[in-house]
């Protein structure tokens, strides 16, 4: 059998409603409107109610969100955030762009950070916990909160990954002060180019961030402080609404997917994802992990199956946090993980064809004879 699979297909998802984006685009082209108006708003308003949330800003980017969230918190140099060792390095970068140091804990077994591991970092230049809920799992988060809650520290959650997931029913993003979200095209809630947001219950935290993300201007040319440019756009925006309409039905058919996968792949040295009791995930990437990744990898690349590893790298190994002086070895739970995890191919718009070819590929890898790592 010859057919391609690639990690993740991004066209697909357009056009099963490819009519209602286009007319969305030129509705916002022609309006001659393109920087902070009623689509933003509207999306904002939208996105709030969607997350059970009070207020929403729209900003440029993930990275946007996690990095003024920590500024307007008032957290910068001398100060400790912690934050999980397993994480794209976008959360550890909102911390270290504001000259605070990130404390790393290591995964639990699903890949979110431990908490009973968070306690024993904290110190008293502790300012705040981070907590990502990765590949759209939500984080143990009534733990989490608890130990914020008892030491008085800001609880801030990344959701770049985790759009519509909750913890205990409750949406992902209202357990903490803020949460920050990334439109970057490949997320469950994905923009046609770069978005970002952040959602809270808190009035005043909200309106730091509209004054931030407009150059540090509540009204035009009297800049109150040094801010950013990190508006969400009309034509974003608007595209953003159009998805948002659908988005349980996108998660849903991914979740579809998930099942079919877990139900359908047994193979003796592979680790399937598992859900923790009061988490739902929104299958930001399906994760597995086995001693012979590599070599699963090639084989599946033969068969012409593509995948990638979220992530190949930690961020405490990376070139970037050298300044950081954590050896290899320092979490060793992360950097194995990063050795041994594979994200198969997920993505709506994915045929039944290509799910069971996925399937009965990984099922016919045989590991006799790969030398074991
Ligand atoms: C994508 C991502 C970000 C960054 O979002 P951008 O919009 O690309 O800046 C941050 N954290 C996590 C966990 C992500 O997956």
């Amino acid at each position: 059998m010859n057919m391609k699979i690639l990690q993740n297909v991004l066209d697909r998802q357009f056009f099963q409603y490819q009519r209602e984006y286009e007319e969305k685009a030129l509705e916002v082209l022609r309006s001659g409107w393109y920087i902070l108006g009623k689509e933003v708003t509207e999306f904002e308003k939208e996105f709030a109610s969607y997350n059970q949330s009070r207020y929403c800003v729209g900003l440029a980017s993930g990275l946007d969100a996690l990095w003024l969230t920590f500024r307007i918190l008032g957290i910068g140099e001398g100060d400790e955030v912690i934050t999980p060792g397993n994480t794209y390095i976008a959360s550890v970068m909102g911390i270290t762009i504001n000259h605070a140091a990130p404390v790393f804990v290591e995964p639990d077994n699903y890949y979110n950070i431990n908490p009973d591991q968070i306690e024993d970092k904290i110190t008293d230049k502790t300012k705040a916990v981070l907590a990502v809920h990765l590949y759209g799992q939500a984080a143990q988060m009534n733990q989490i909160k608890k130990i914020c809650k008892k030491h008085h520290l800001f609880l801030v959650e990344d959701c770049a990954q985790s759009h519509g997931a909750c913890y205990d029913g409750k949406m992902t993003g209202t357990f903490g002060d803020v949460g920050c979200f990334s439109f970057y095209p490949s997320k469950n809630l994905g923009a046609f180019g770069d978005g970002g947001a952040i959602v809270t219950q808190d009035k005043e935290i909200a309106k730091q961030f509209q004054i931030y993300r407009n150059y540090g201007s509540e009204k035009r040319y009297h800049n109150k402080l040094i801010g950013a440019n990190s508006r969400l756009d009309e034509i974003q925006a608007g595209l953003l609404r159009v998805k948002l309409t659908h988005l349980e039905e996108y998660n849903e058919e991914r979740r579809g997917i998930a099942e079919q996968y877990l139900a359908g792949i047994h193979h003796p040295s592979l680790h399937l994802p598992v859900t923790a009791a009061k988490s739902s995930s929104v299958w930001h990437q399906f994760v597995i992990r086995t001693k012979y990744r590599d070599e699963l990898r090639d084989y599946l690349l033969e068969h012409d199956i593509h995948t990638l590893i979220h992530y190949p790298i930690p961020p405490h190994l990376s070139e970037a946090y050298r300044c950081l002086q954590l050896p290899p070895g320092s979490l060793p739970v992360t950097e194995r993980y990063a050795s041994e995890i594979l994200s198969l191919p997920l993505y709506n718009g994915m045929t039944q064809e290509e799910i069971d070819f996925v399937i009965n590929t990984v099922n016919s890898f045989d590991m006799t004879g790969q030398k074991n790592r």
